[in-house]
């Protein structure tokens, strides 16, 4: 990476600034559901206080609007993150002012303080100057380990980088390279597979990734606007009426890189009893191949077939957006077959978005993944060839003449 890491600067006895993603999801009742972005933040976290670091913690927790409100406090995350990490964490209940620096005074190295979540203030999502330099005057040293925040520029994850050095943590590190591989120096074939419900949704990720890739698989509801695109009839499928003539046009611009679902599976309602039948793409249109209230829910045998092929073949893949509608089990079936494909492949993969991290775990492949990236949002953003504010600030590597 080109960016600086943590590893770069001495840290000892520093009071070090850590933008972390601590924004996790909980039961609405204030029980954390899901501990993966705290999980992902401690190699960093556990390296400073190694080195001897005071490490003073920021995160935003919610939507507050930039008020306090109570259901939107980091308590229970500086609970989960002592569990954790087997040592004290000590939670403030504001991020700026006399409170929060006597407390930050009174640190020995190796402490760890949780400040309360950021987005209390207004400053934070405005990316106000004089609430960044509140949050800077806390430390010497800012590390940015947020990825999934890093596509906002917010005072915490870039204005504080105006008045304090900048670097990279290890999630950071790990995230930016992976999917910076993906983009600059991807082994060949490349071949990114996308899905998900819309078109819409991935326009900016769809036109960078054709720069890029050797092949461009497409299944999900996306597909659907490609093949209405191509003339035929998708009868009550999802559709992107509106987005067909750029599908025309980015069908025209990819030629055989871009790979359509030569089947589907269709049905009249996105029930497990409902009845399914697999149809050959080019029947669509003809009468009977749909019934008036049939739509495409999965991508079909023979597509599954076509894209495993390519998926064996690739040194790199990239994956976004399932298949079909894999929430329910019969429609599963190709988001599967593509997440055991990935799994097996000899490829460096990445696969990211929610739904999609949710599908590989679901087959129990996580672990044969090369990368999952976790930044949602911001990983996208990524793909699509934009500078994320939260990286476009750190430090860059002084290269050795
Ligand atoms: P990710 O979260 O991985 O980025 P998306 O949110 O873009 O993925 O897409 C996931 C959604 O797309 C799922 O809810 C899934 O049901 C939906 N989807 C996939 N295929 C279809 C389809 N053929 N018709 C309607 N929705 C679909
Ligand atoms: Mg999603």
């Amino acid at each position: 990476m080109a960016k600086m890491t943590v590893r770069d600067l001495p840290v000892a006895g520093k009071r070090v600034f850590v933008r972390v993603d601590f924004n996790v999801p909980t039961d609405g009742q204030g029980a954390i559901t899901d501990d993966t972005r705290i999980r992902a933040a401690l190699p960093s976290i556990r390296y400073l206080r190694e080195q001897g670091a005071k490490v003073i913690l920021a995160s935003h927790f919610g939507r507050p609007k930039g008020k306090v409100a109570d259901e939107f406090r980091l308590t229970a995350v500086g609970r989960r993150l002592a569990e954790l990490l087997g040592a004290p964490v000590q939670k403030l209940d504001d991020c700026v002012g006399p409170e929060v620096e006597r407390a930050v005074a009174a640190m020995k190295p190796g402490d760890v303080v949780l400040l309360e979540n950021v987005r209390f203030y207004p400053g934070e999502e405005k990316n106000d100057p004089d609430f960044a330099r509140k949050l800077a005057a806390l430390a010497d040293l800012f590390v940015n380990d947020a990825f999934g925040a890093a596509h906002r520029a917010h005072a915490s994850t870039a204005g504080v980088a105006a008045y304090l050095p900048a670097v990279a943590g290890f999630l950071m590190e790990k995230e930016v390279s992976a999917l910076g591989r993906l983009l600059e120096r991807p082994e060949r074939p490349f071949v990114a597979i996308l899905g998900g419900a819309k078109v819409s949704d991935k326009i900016g990720v769809i036109e960078n990734l054709l720069g890029k890739c050797d092949r461009l698989l497409v299944g999900g509801g996306m597909a659907n606007t490609f093949l209405a695109a191509r003339g035929l009839n998708l009868g009550q499928s999802l559709v992107e009426l509106d987005q067909v003539g750029l599908a025309k046009e980015l069908l025209a611009r990819a030629g055989d890189r871009l790979v359509l679902p030569v089947d589907v599976v269709a049905a009249p309602a996105v029930e497990a009893a409902a009845p399914r039948k697999t149809v050959g793409v080019d029947a669509l249109g003809a009468p009977g191949a749909l019934g008036p209230t049939d739509k495409a829910l999965d991508i079909g045998p023979a597509t599954v077939a076509r894209f495993e092929k390519e998926i064996a073949t690739a040194r790199t893949i990239f994956w976004n957006g399932p298949m079909g509608v894999f929430e329910v089990e019969p429609f599963a079936v190709g988001t599967t077959a593509v997440a055991r494909a990935v799994a097996i492949s000899k490829a460096f993969s990445v696969v990211g978005g929610g739904d999609s991290i949710a599908a590989i775990e679901k087959a129990g492949v996580a672990g044969r993944i090369g990368h999952i990236s976790t930044g949602g949002g911001a990983s996208l953003e990524f793909i699509e060839g934009q500078e994320l504010p939260g990286v476009a600030v750190l430090k860059e590597k002084v290269r050795a003449l």
